[in-house]
């Protein structure tokens, strides 16, 4: 497999927001293929600095291409495809890691692995997090959970926390929302709690989709249940990816809903925090 060169300024976004395509079609589908099975490299559609919202503290955030679901809200359409992403050697992550390790101690944060969905790679996603770890890098994935099964106890010891979406309690709701099952979510969140691993459940919160308050008590009742869920985070829904659908030519569904107000919000919080957890 070749070595793979990126320029800092390629890896780098200002936010995950920026549209990026076609950054490693020039990849055979072998070297994809073998890549994926080793782990010693990843498809990243960027490194994102200093944000305050992707776990504790402030963080480095490795956001990886790739996703086998269909949200109908996705914000990050372009982290669906694999070949949009960068390929990076998983030494060149970690160096590039490095680089903040002493800040990110100070400002008590580390490294998340967002998406796309981490897990589509998730060879790759260990190692580098093993590294993180070794560098004294607290370790945060946030996933769909869909591919939790591929992790063996020893991996799930390399996140120190992980983010778990739930995205509606409703089987058929689900499919819709997402094209998939919910079952291996919750199932892997199941599994997180019988190893008492760190948890926090993350709900977009989307008017008309997943704002029913009886699926919201649900969800509640299913994640104090666990015992290791430290918070839930409400994301209330928002248009900032609406141009990446169509700069993609997908067909998107949701150009009329509006954000949730504050009130709604509040609401959703609320039925957490009455099941007994910390929601913000
Ligand atoms: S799981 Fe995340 S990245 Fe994948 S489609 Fe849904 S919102 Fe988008």
């Amino acid at each position: 497999m070749p070595e793979t060169r990126v320029a800092p300024a390629q890896l780098a976004a200002a936010s995950p927001y920026e549209l990026r395509v076609n950054l490693g079609k020039h990849m055979p589908e072998s070297d994809v293929r073998s890549a994926l099975a080793s782990g010693d490299m990843g498809f990243l559609h960027s490194f994102t600095t200093g944000s305050t919202v992707d776990g504790p503290g402030v963080r480095v955030v490795a956001w990886t291409a790739g996703c086998m679901w269909r949200c109908l809200y996705c914000h990050n359409p372009d982290t669906w495809t694999m070949s949009n992403g960068i390929p990076i050697t998983v030494v060149r992550a970690a160096d590039e890691l490095k680089k903040y390790r002493y800040g990110l101690k100070i400002m008590s944060g580390g490294v998340t692995i967002n998406g796309g969905e981490p897990l589509m790679q998730h060879r790759f996603v260990v190692k580098l997090l093993t590294a993180a770890q070794a560098m004294g890098i607290h370790t945060t994935i946030e996933t769909n959970g869909y591919y939790g099964d591929r992790l063996s106890d020893d991996e799930l010891d390399s996140i120190d926390l992980v983010m778990l979406g739930i995205k509606t309690w409703d089987q058929e709701r689900h499919r819709r929302l997402t094209g998939v099952d919910v079952a291996p979510t919750l199932e892997f969140a199941r599994r997180l709690a019988a190893r008492r691993r760190p948890v926090w459940v993350r709900f977009v919160l989307v008017p008309g989709l997943t704002d029913g308050l009886d699926d919201v008590e649900r969800i509640a009742a299913f994640t104090a249940s666990l015992g290791n869920v430290e918070r839930v985070e409400v994301l209330p829904f928002h248009q900032l990816g609406r141009y990446k659908w169509a700069k993609l030519g997908i067909a998107y569904t949701l150009a009329h809903v509006e954000p949730p107000s504050q009130d709604a919000v509040a609401r959703v919080c609320d039925v957490f925090r009455a099941a007994g957890l910390q929601a913000y």
